[in-house]
């Protein structure tokens, strides 16, 4: 993966030796020499990385860290700080500010493009989330860039090979998190796909292969967003590359430091708040778009979308299905005697009596007023008859009740059914069944008609 690095440093050489390296790997280099400088690129080039020195005049990489992290325009993109000494304080320091990640001076290659690649990977696909839900937002509005709140904790599952060293761990993070210690590398993968929000893995371990562990946490469905914590002795540094390589969204080296550890687990808890909210805005657009708004059920959209499908299919031979197209009786009538309230109110009654009548692989559709649609994939003319019936005979049963004295009043349904021809579209399909409708009208309401082929009508004892 390609992307748009900038380098930070007030030294000419320093950001030489770095910006060959990035460049060779086919990397986009932009430079900055001071921490303003830095951050008028960042709001202006808007680059996918940036590898921030610590040690700069003026402004220093833990103040400019602060102000890119504090934008609205720049704090999405991910920061590595860039320290001389592997001194723990500068670790600590970094984390308050915001930075994303470390790395040590002299910069070790596999670690850089490491940390690089991975971060780039986790911008990449929150860049996408925020394009998108920014485009299914009227114009001018801005996604409010959501924060886990100070005092949100998490379950955290702690994989270790020592009982007791996990329990210590878990005594680290302490509150507001609450802690699962499991010691077996099977029993770990299972839970994992559980209700945990982040999975913490001992690397330096003889018992188990850590390495394969985060591998099966990302292979699986359900654990395939869990954010991965790994723990590494120093020593191991190609440990911890191949585990970012793996998908491990970071690493802590050992002995565990309370405060960073906990850092890491909120900013890895943060991110994934961040996703899951934009991921669910999606879905809830989606959802919008397909939606009837007054009864919850589909509406005329995904109904045109999902009859030009199975039309195809049935021109092809490969399957068939039923259109019912369903209109209340009289309901005029209803309107001007109770209200268009009350009318609301009977539609939505209407759409439940819907939901529970029909197969689940039915789609049942509010068509427009009150008029509804049936599309009954794979099934045949007889039993769809059958169904419509019974849903029929529901309604006329049922007192549906109208404010505000008490009262209830009875309703009835008429409704046209087609089976999809191999010959026609959908369109038609349903011209055919809205036809067969007409004629149940004309013929007293309260009934279901089917129509034969080529609108012809026939009509089936009700
Ligand atoms: P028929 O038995 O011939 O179908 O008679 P009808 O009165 O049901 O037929 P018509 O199509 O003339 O009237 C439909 C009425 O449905 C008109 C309108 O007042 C009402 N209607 C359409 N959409 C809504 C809605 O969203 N809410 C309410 N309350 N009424 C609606
Ligand atoms: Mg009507
Ligand atoms: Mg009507």
């Amino acid at each position: 993966m390609t992307g748009r690095i900038l380098i930070v440093d007030d030294m000419d050489s320093n950001i030489r030796v770095l910006s060959a390296k990035l460049e060779a790997e086919y990397y986009d280099v932009l430079i900055a020499n001071s921490g303003a400088d830095a951050i008028l690129t960042a709001r202006q080039e808007q680059p996918d990385l940036i590898l921030l020195d610590v040690m700069m005049p003026v402004m220093d990489g833990f103040e400019t860290c602060r102000q890119l992290k504090k934008d609205p325009i720049t704090q999405h993109i991910p920061v590595v700080m860039v320290t001389a000494l592997d001194q723990q304080k500068d670790r600590v320091d970094g984390l308050q500010a915001g930075a994303d990640d470390f790395l040590s001076k002299p910069i070790d290659d596999i670690a850089l493009f490491a940390r690089v690649r991975s971060l780039l990977r986790l911008n990449s696909v929150m860049n996408e989330l925020r394009l998108r839900d920014a485009s299914g937002r009227p114009e001018g509005a801005t996604a409010a860039i959501a924060s886990l709140p100070k005092s949100a904790g998490g379950r955290i599952l702690v994989v270790e090979e020592s009982e007791r060293y996990g329990l210590r761990i878990a005594e680290k993070l302490g509150e507001p998190y609450s802690c699962q210690v499991v010691t077996d590398q099977r029993a770990a993968a299972e839970l994992a796909e559980q209700d945990f929000d982040l999975v913490l893995i001992n690397l330096a371990t003889k018992e188990f292969d850590g390495l394969r562990l985060c591998a099966n946490v990302r292979a699986k469905e359900a654990s395939r967003q869990m954010p991965i914590l790994c723990m590494i002795n120093p020593e191991e540094r190609e440990r911890s590359v191949r585990a970012l390589d793996i998908g491990a969204n970071d690493i802590l080296e050992r002995p565990v430091e309370r405060f960073e550890l906990r850092a890491r687990v909120r900013t890895l808890l943060e991110r994934r708040f961040y996703t899951e909210q934009l991921r669910g805005n999606l879905d809830q657009s989606l959802e919008l778009a397909f939606t009837d708004q007054l009864t919850g059920l589909f509406n005329r959209r995904h109904l045109d979308n999902r009859l030009k499908e199975l039309s195809n299919r049935a021109s092809q031979g490969a399957e068939t299905g039923v259109v019912l197209m369903i209109d209340i009786d009289h309901f005029k009538n209803i309107n001007d005697t109770w209200g268009h309230q009350a009318g609301d109110a009977i539609l939505q009654q209407i759409a439940k009596q819907i939901r529970s009548s029909f197969r689940a692989i039915d789609i049942s559709c509010r068509y427009g007023g009150e008029e509804f649609v049936i599309l009954m994939p794979r099934a045949d003319l007889q039993s769809a008859k059958a169904g419509a019936d019974r849903f029929r005979k529901a309604i006329g049963g049922f007192e549906f009740p109208v404010e505000p004295d008490g009262k209830t009043i009875r309703i009835t349904v008429s409704g046209g059914l087609a089976v999809l021809g191999a010959d026609e579209t959908g369109e038609q399909a349903l011209a055919r069944a809205d036809a067969a409708l007409y004629h149940a009208k004309k013929n007293g309401r309260n009934r279901m008609i089917a129509a034969t082929k080529k609108s012809e009508i026939n009509q089936v004892a009700s």
